[in-house]
């Protein structure tokens, strides 16, 4: 039987998620905090209707897909769609939250029989358009399996890695690569124009040998040209270190990388630098 797909967070990255479901024949409703964007998607998108309320949506799917912001916007879009949510159903949460807010929601839904993934996703706003992402799963195995076609639709490869919050664990170890490797590339490309050293040739060597990565490769060139306008808020890394934070404090593990980047991306977002892309960082690094 086909799976019956609500999308709630038509944001940079839940739009061209949410418009691979709808490729995929999977996708009814979509609803977005915004009604304009919703509206929008809807006039693309044949056949997908935007609900006035979430518990209305919540009502017309067998799976509610979820991709907000942080921790207390999840909480909000649950506590609207608890009214319409009915035993059996499941929700897949796509936004990058603290574990603590992945068990507690789902604690709360295991109360109304709604079983609860934590799905978050890697791969940037280029891996969404291109339905390549790499998504990190945590819940019932079974849950897990009711959501494969939905991961399938728009990720590149996707594993269930434990109960819930497992797959929030797995995301802020993938965050703290992220950002050392932000610190890295940002601190040698400020280097190599501090060198006045050619910047096409370089980034072609840089790219083809040990010090190749998805970051210098999609964010090099348009960082050099003073561009930021494409990809992952400077927020939402903060937002993603704080919960990094949280967990190396928890193990009493110590992060040079997360201290670093912590007092860097506070700054940039203090600076008023939030919605712009992280590798405006190299402003700071420039400096
Ligand atoms: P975004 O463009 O800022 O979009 C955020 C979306 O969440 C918008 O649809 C927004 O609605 C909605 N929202 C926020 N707070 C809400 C609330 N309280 N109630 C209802 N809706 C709310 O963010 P994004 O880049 O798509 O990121 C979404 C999630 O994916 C974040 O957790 C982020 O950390 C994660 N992520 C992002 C990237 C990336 O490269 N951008 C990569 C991997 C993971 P409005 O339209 O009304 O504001």
């Amino acid at each position: 039987m086909t799976l019956r797909c609500a999308w709630i967070g038509l944001g940079a990255m839940g739009w061209p998620m949410a418009g691979h479901l709808h490729a995929a024949g999977l996708l009814t409703g979509v609803w977005n905090r915004s009604r304009d964007k919703a509206d929008a998607f809807c006039q693309q998108h044949d056949a997908v209707f935007v609900p006035d309320s979430l518990a209305e949506l919540a009502t017309a799917a067998d799976a509610i897909v979820i991709c907000v912001s942080a921790d207390q916007d999840l909480a909000q879009v649950i506590d609207g769609l608890l009214p319409g949510l009915k035993e059996g159903q499941l929700i897949v949460d796509h936004s990058t939250v603290s574990p603590q807010a992945a068990r507690d929601q789902a604690e709360r839904l295991k109360a109304h029989g709604v079983g609860f993934i934590d799905a978050p996703v890697t791969g940037g706003v280029e891996g969404a358009i291109k339905g390549q992402l790499a998504i990190m799963a945590g819940g019932q195995w079974d849950d897990y399996q009711t959501a494969e076609p939905l991961f399938d639709a728009y990720g590149r490869v996707h594993h269930h890695l434990g109960p819930v919050g497992s797959g929030q664990a797995g995301k802020a170890v993938n965050q703290l690569m992220v950002a050392g490797i932000a610190e890295a590339v940002c601190e040698s490309l400020a280097l190599l124009e501090r060198l006045d050293l050619p910047r096409e040739p370089m980034l072609e060597l840089l790219s083809g040998g040990a010090a190749g990565n998805w970051f210098l490769d999609k964010r090099g060139r348009t960082m050099l040209a003073d561009e930021f306008d494409i990809g992952f808020a400077p927020a939402l890394l903060l937002k993603d270190l704080k919960i990094c934070r949280a967990l190396c404090e928890q193990l009493g593990f110590d992060s040079g990388v997360v201290k670093q980047a912590l007092a860097d991306y506070q700054q940039l977002v203090d600076n008023g630098e939030r919605g712009r892309d992280i590798s405006a960082l190299i402003h700071l690094k420039q400096d």
